[in-house]
């Protein structure tokens, strides 16, 4: 058993299991899941026989470290071995809610206004006290959407529940945070709804400890999985990457739209059950001269008519070495699709993807050290 993918009821059980009494179970999990120790050593309300037991039977196995890269904003990308050797990658983000990807996805450009002169809202928590951690769910991504770097690389493994948890803490720890302003987003490798079981029972665990206000699952629209998601008592933010509103553009640029074709995807989104005051989060990647007309954006708007929505537009983060054939729009074009977005009265923000330069951005998490398709060790700019 891991108990870093164990539920309270699981330690529960467990704890009766081994002739313990039953509030022993509450207490390993909040050593593991509260307080976020890495090991039993300092757990002083756990008799010493215990703590000896627990060291040898349930290890909490955090992912290791391997590699660093911090971009100028603050912003960590890690890069984490499992135990098998898988490597995965998730990023650290400060900030406060008005830049943070999780919830508000705020406009960048709006933030920096802010910090030019702004007042800050009466009442708001210090910005330095928020950030994001963004997690991967899989060790790769079959879905195979064009302008993704994590796509193009193939394929990898699901996570499972105490890998994705364990990765949260690995990050915590290291950057000297807790739960306290704490946003996860599931944007990190991989597609979390073709690994529904590790993420609905990681899920099942965070909220123990964190609000599911502040925790976001992002999907490339798994119609089928999004009902299971949609089920659960305590839900995550939905956030959809659509990234094209017609099905033949859609198609080309996400191929699982063959799979589950758009209508489907828009369907469980009017189905999705949100919390007052809550919206989706429609992700929309912007590509030069692919999806970026205004003619784009009137689509979009029709598309999401009657959606409780909010819409993320991305500018591409390019990578020449994976995505040679994909381009960034220019900045007048960006603001052309935005207008026309705003102006059909849709909440529409920028996300400046945080640490690009430590391609710690949106579609850039590799994983792996080495390219398979072209015997280059490290990509640009990644060697440690
Ligand atoms: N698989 C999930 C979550 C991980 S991808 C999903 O697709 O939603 C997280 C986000 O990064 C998605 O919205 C995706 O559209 C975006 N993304 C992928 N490649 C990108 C790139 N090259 N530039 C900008 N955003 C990208
Ligand atoms: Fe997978 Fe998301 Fe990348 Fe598409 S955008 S390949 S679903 S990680």
């Amino acid at each position: 058993m891991d108990p870093l993918g164990s539920t309270l009821l699981d330690l529960e059980t467990w704890a009766v299991a081994h002739g313990l009494p039953r509030y022993r179970g509450r207490q390993i999990f909040d050593r593991i899941h509260r307080l976020l120790s890495p090991d039993y050593a300092d757990a002083r309300e756990l008799p010493a026989a215990l703590r000896d037991r627990l060291a040898a039977e349930l290890p909490p196995r955090r992912p290791e470290i391997v590699r660093r890269d911090r971009a100028a904003d603050g912003s960590v990308k890690f890069g984490l071995r499992l135990a098998d050797g898988a490597l995965i990658e998730a990023v650290y983000m400060p900030g406060d809610a008005r830049t943070s990807l999780a919830n508000e996805f705020t406009d960048a450009r709006a933030a920096g206004r802010e910090a030019e002169g702004g007042r800050r809202e009466a009442g708001s928590t210090p910005a330095a006290e928020k950030f994001t951690v963004c997690l991967s769910s899989q060790t790769g991504c079959a879905v195979d959407c064009a302008f993704c770097v994590t796509g193009r690389l193939g394929g990898g493994r699901n996570l499972t529940a105490g890998e994705i948890l364990g990765q949260l803490y690995a990050v915590l720890a290291d950057a000297g945070r807790s739960h306290e302003g704490l946003r996860v987003v599931f944007m990190g490798m991989g597609e979390p709804l073709l690994n529904p079981d590790g993420v609905v029972l990681a899920l099942e665990i965070l909220f123990e400890t964190l609000p599911p206000r502040r925790v976001t699952v992002s999907t490339s629209g798994i119609t089928p999985a999004l009902a299971r998601l949609a089920a659960l008592p305590r839900r995550p933010n939905l956030a959809v990457s659509l990234n094209a509103a017609d099905e033949a553009t859609r198609t080309r640029l996400m191929p699982i739209t063959r799979t589950y074709p758009l209508p489907g995807l828009i369907a469980a989104m009017r189905a999705w059950p949100l919390e007052p005051r809550r919206r989706i989060l429609v992700e929309y990647v912007l590509i030069a001269g692919v999806n970026d007309s205004p003619d784009d954006a009137s689509r979009l708007a029709r598309l999401l008519r009657g959606i409780e929505a909010k819409v993320n537009v991305i500018p591409l983060n390019e990578d020449p070495t994976y995505l040679p054939e994909w381009k960034r729009p220019s900045e007048a074009v960006i603001d052309r699709f935005v207008k026309t977005l705003v102006d059909a009265r849709w909440p529409v923000t920028v996300r400046r993807s945080r640490g690009p330069d430590a391609s710690a951005a949106c579609g850039q998490l590799k994983g792996r050290l080495q390219d398979p398709r072209r015997a280059r060790m490290w990509p640009r700019g990644t060697r440690p």
